[in-house]
């Protein structure tokens, strides 16, 4: 799992443009390989710091972290897993907070003590189920959450196993001597606050329960099986901590008559002999309600239409998939005696022969062709 680049930060997800900067300027600062020669651990912080930073300082990467997580930049133009980056990329992209605060001899970024760690709410895992029409167009969910609350009238107080620190330090001896080892304090859970006093409707932790409905934002384009994020919208953590988020799990609804491929459709279209021989005006099924395409006459059955544009737009937002329709021929499985006849009068008919011409490609070559 990658770590949030928040919590890298050491930020809340409310933070503004300017608190940041300021977060990342301190751990630059901190981290820096020249104060840390040949560090690996900083220099993995440093860079940890910069990718973080690169997609929180850029307004449309913030948003999309902020809805999908990580896996907002997973494939094309991501960073490729992490450690992407390197020193150089990172400073001649942030050279403007470099040049401050190395220029100016660190001044005011001293390591400053008291660090308290934050403790994060647990995260709330939903179900959301989307019809295709939804899915092509985007929608905004109303859905009810249970989550746990800070219950009014909770106080909270140092905690007096770690005096507000969160860390413990343990000191052992060890045959290669004493070691001082620190580990995050058990009474507060590494958030340095215990509670005071608490309602009666209030758990051990000073949370309750609340049904609070949350509005989702569900971009075009999304698929079964894709997770978005609502950050701060999962459970409250106790004291200064900050909430978790609501996992919202995609589940696509199958359609009618429509099947997904990508961002592609699938629309099977039946038609008569007749039609097929005389062309017809057919009513179809999209995403955006039914629409009348033209089938010229002669029509053979296995032939493709691409209705461009009239199928699933790209998530990352490049432009929409197309609507295929496929034409099959019905052939009648009974027959009346003159409708025997007809077709008995016309079976040596030269007309009626099959004469595949060069234009009619093969089953084979229209799907190479589709997907070429
Ligand atoms: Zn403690």
């Amino acid at each position: 799992m990658k770590e949030d680049y928040y919590e890298i930060l050491g930020i809340s997800k409310g933070a503004s443009a300017a608190e940041i900067k300021k977060a990342y300027r301190k751990m630059a600062v901190k981290y820096h390989p020249d104060k840390n020669p040949d560090d690996k651990t900083a220099e993995e912080k440093f860079k940890k710091a910069a990718e973080a930073y690169e997609v929180l300082s850029n307004p449309d990467k913030k948003a999309r972290y902020d809805q999908f997580g990580h896996s907002a930049f997973e494939g094309a133009g991501g960073f490729g897993g992490g450690g992407g980056m390197n020193m150089d990329d990172i400073f001649s992209q942030f050279g403007d907070i470099f040049g401050g605060a190395f220029g100016g001899g660190f001044s005011g970024f001293g390591g400053g003590g008291g660090r308290q760690a934050r403790v994060k709410g647990s995260n709330l895992r939903i179900r959301v189920k989307l019809t295709l029409e939804e899915i092509a167009n985007g929608v905004e969910k109303k859905i009810k959450v249970k989550r746990k609350v800070q219950a009014p009238g909770t106080t909270y107080k140092t905690c007096p196993s770690c005096n507000g620190s969160g860390q413990v330090t343990k000191i052992s001896n060890t045959i290669l001597g004493r070691m001082q080892t620190s580990a995050p304090c058990t009474q507060c859970s590494g958030s340095g606050q215990i509670i005071d006093k608490k309602p009666a409707d209030a758990d051990a932790h000073g949370l309750k329960v609340s049904e609070e409905t949350v509005a989702i934002k569900i971009p075009a384009g999304v698929e079964d099986g894709m997770q978005l994020k609502v950050s701060g919208k999962g459970n409250d953590a106790p004291g200064n901590g900050i909430p978790g988020d609501l996992l919202v799990l995609i589940e696509e609804k199958q359609h009618e008559h429509l099947q997904r491929e990508g961002d592609n459709l699938h629309y099977d279209l039946y038609i008569t002999i007749a039609d097929a021989a005389l062309g017809a005006s057919k009513e179809i099924s999209t995403v955006n309600g039914k629409v009348r395409i033209k089938v010229e006459p002669g029509v053979q059955s296995g032939k493709i239409l691409r209705l461009r544009g009239k199928g699933i737009p790209s998530l990352q937002g490049y432009g929409k998939g197309d609507l295929l329709v496929h034409v099959n021929v019905w052939t009648p499985k009974t027959l009346t005696k003159e409708q025997r006849e007809f077709f008995e009068r016309m079976k040596d008919d030269d007309n009626f022969k099959p004469n595949p011409e060069k234009g009619d490609k093969s089953f084979f070559e229209k799907v190479k062709d589709m997907f070429s």
